[in-house]
């Protein structure tokens, strides 16, 4: 007798579905049914992923947009420049930076011994690198590196005279 092709296979989300095995070797269609039944069948399992993105998205669209309030309040509040770069990457930037100027001052000043004076320096720095994509690279950085990556910056990360 031939092996049967259409499986009936109920599925871990307790739906039944055949399923037409014949484009599969004989003697591999059992333990692929098996398999099939391990699974939710296709429309819970698009379901639950479509969910799963959108639940995604709109988590990261408020967690950005939150952070994107808080990188525009703070270069307000400290004078930092608009950057420069394409529409996604001033953005990105403005977070990053932030970011990174938030979790330098801690680690330098807060925790670390920097004196209130130095750090006005290193933000007079950060001032003059209006580059969008600079603060980009930088935003896996170590946020006690930060002196030493403005100082490391050139003239191809401002788009202003260097004031120095
Ligand atoms: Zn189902």
């Amino acid at each position: 007798m031939p092996i049967k092709t259409i499986w009936a296979v109920t599925h871990g989300c307790g739906h039944d579905a055949d399923h037409d095995l014949s484009s599969r070797p004989a003697d591999q269609r059992a333990g692929y049914a098996r398999w099939l039944a391990g699974r939710d069948c296709t429309a819970c399992w698009r379901a639950q992923r479509d969910a799963d993105g959108a639940d995604r998205a709109a988590w990261l669209e408020q967690k950005r947009a939150a952070e994107q309030q808080a990188a525009t309040e703070w270069a307000a509040k400290f004078r930092m420049p608009p950057l420069d770069g394409p529409e996604k990457a001033i953005a990105w930037g403005e977070r990053s930076r932030h970011q990174l100027m938030a979790a330098a001052y801690r680690d330098l000043v807060v925790e670390g011994d920097l004196d209130e004076n130095a750090w006005l320096d290193i933000e007079e720095q950060a001032r003059t690198i209006d580059r969008a994509s600079w603060w980009i690279d930088q935003r896996d950085a170590a946020p006690a590196d930060l002196p030493e990556l403005l100082a490391a910056a050139t003239g191809e990360d401002r788009t202003t005279e260097n004031p120095y």
